[in-house]
């Protein structure tokens, strides 16, 4: 089956061979290439050989294949640069940080000490908050498995 590709995005563009990529890994549903503004060196991106924007769009033949793919490169990943751990990141919507609309895993290579990724500052749940929001998020989960 021929891949739904999306000429104006620069992901599909490399999927295309029109734009060039430092290609680490492809089979025949994920492909990964080096990020080129890393975070640290090795930091990989590994996107789904069809266009969709995130997680929601995305078919599930195609996510598995993203997963799988990130599992097997991360630790050559590691191997190569030293690092002795790595995040595994998906951005998913500009408000989220995505920048190239065309899903893709980041794979960081991290080392103690480096700095990468600081700034974010983490909230406290007060009260019954905590409780709550589990409660809605698995009322949404159901109501979606119940095809409402
Ligand atoms: P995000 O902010 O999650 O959408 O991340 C997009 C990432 O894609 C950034 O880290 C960019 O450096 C990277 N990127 C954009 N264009 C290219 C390209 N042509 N080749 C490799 N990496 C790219």
């Amino acid at each position: 089956m021929k891949e739904k590709l999306d000429e104006h995005c620069v992901f599909c563009k490399i999927l295309a061979g029109d734009v060039p990529a430092a290609k680490v890994y492809e089979d025949d549903k994920a492909l990964a290439f080096l990020d080129i503004a890393p975070f640290n060196f090795g930091h990989t991106l590994v996107i789904p050989k069809a266009h969709c924007h995130g997680l929601s769009d995305m078919p599930g033949e195609y996510r598995d294949a993203l997963f799988a793919a990130a599992t097997k490169i991360a630790p050559a990943v590691l191997r190569v640069t030293g690092a002795t751990g790595f995040n595994l990141l998906l951005n998913n919507g500009s408000v989220a940080g995505q920048e190239v609309p065309h899903a893709h895993l980041h794979i960081i290579p991290r080392f103690v000490d480096d700095k990468v990724l600081l700034g974010a500052s983490q909230k406290k749940y007060e009260g019954d908050e905590l409780d709550e929001m589990k409660e809605k998020i698995q009322a949404k989960i159901a109501a979606r498995e119940e095809g409402a």
